[in-house]
């Protein structure tokens, strides 16, 4: 059942608040060129959101600085409606110096910010549209080492303002010796520069069985992702979404070949509320109390 995105198996109430209102979520993503951003969207919410490669764009020699670009879709499963948008930022990582790189990221979900501060503010809060980002996966390269500094410069300065949830990109190329290392090592580094990842909440009402899903996610971060959007056939004959190699297929949707599955349910089917809960009461408010305090308010 690869058409199936699993949004609608969000709970009951917010099933109902969303086939009223609809519902939006938007999710930024980071990482260099090349590491599979696009493709990872497109295998989330199975649709491409995204024009060919083909298409002409700018090479990163002429546009000097990262882009940022929004694309949304409206999403409708057994009658849930979604509007995701999701926010890329090509360019990132491509120049000779990158020092800066995270500068346009982060003054992005700023604005968002602010954006809705003010809409707050106003008289007639009824309608107000949710565009904060609610989400940003971020790509790291599957090199095996460690982090790179850049890596820990714009994980550093984002992980106060939104919720981070890093995978390492086309996991397909590492074995999984390699991939259990390498998220080793990412994880010290995220620990000994103490960045913050979204956790999925835990309550006191979670059932055993959910406690221990939610540790089972925990302990997969960074998730090993691949991501396909074409289906081929495996050489026992089942069609499956994955990439195609000499010695067998790596299968997207298979939790043995990869944390697709993983970060599917931590930011589409389980975690979509939490994600968006998390960004309205800590991350936001943690930023607009400090926005008025500096103001003097
Ligand atoms: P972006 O620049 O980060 O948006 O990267 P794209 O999504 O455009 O992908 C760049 C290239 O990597 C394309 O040729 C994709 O087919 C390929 N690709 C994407 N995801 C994966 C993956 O998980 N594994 C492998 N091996 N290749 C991938
Ligand atoms: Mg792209």
């Amino acid at each position: 059942l690869t058409g199936f995105v699993g949004f609608s198996n969000l709970p009951i109430q917010w099933h109902r608040k969303s086939i009223q209102n609809g519902f939006n979520f938007n999710v930024m993503v980071v990482g260099e060129s090349g590491l599979g951003k696009s493709t990872l969207v497109s295998t989330l919410f199975n649709m491409p959101l995204y024009p060919p490669r083909s298409e002409k764009r700018p090479p990163a020699e002429i546009s000097k600085t990262v882009a940022i670009k929004s694309v949304s879709a409206d999403l409708e499963e057994r009658g849930v409606k979604l509007r995701l948008t999701v926010v890329d930022t090509p360019g990132f990582g491509d120049f000779v110096n990158n020092e800066d790189a995270w500068r346009p990221i982060l003054e992005n979900i700023e604005q968002r910010f602010d954006a809705f501060l003010e809409a707050e503010n106003k008289a007639n809060r009824a309608n107000i549209v949710d565009n904060r980002i609610h989400a940003v996966i971020y790509f790291i390269a599957p090199t095996g080492h460690s982090l790179k500094p850049l890596d820990i410069a714009v994980m550093t300065k984002l992980h106060d303002k939104v919720n981070l949830i890093p995978v390492i990109a086309k996991s397909d190329i590492l074995t999984d010796e390699e991939i259990i290392a390498f998220k080793a090592r990412i994880r010290a580094d995220l620990d000994y520069h103490r960045i913050n990842l979204f956790e999925t909440p835990r309550y006191e009402v979670d059932s055993d069985e959910t406690m221990e899903e939610k540790t089972t996610i925990i302990s997969k971060i960074p998730f090993a992702i691949v991501g396909a959007t074409s289906e081929v056939t495996t050489p026992d004959g089942r069609v499956v979404r994955g990439r195609k190699y000499p010695w067998g297929v790596v299968e997207v949707d298979n939790e043995d070949h990869c944390d697709f599955l993983k970060l599917r349910a931590m930011l589409v089917k389980n975690y979509m509320e939490e994600l968006k809960e998390y960004t309205n009461e800590i991350l936001y408010e943690n930023y607009r109390s400090a926005k008025l305090m500096a103001m003097g308010v």
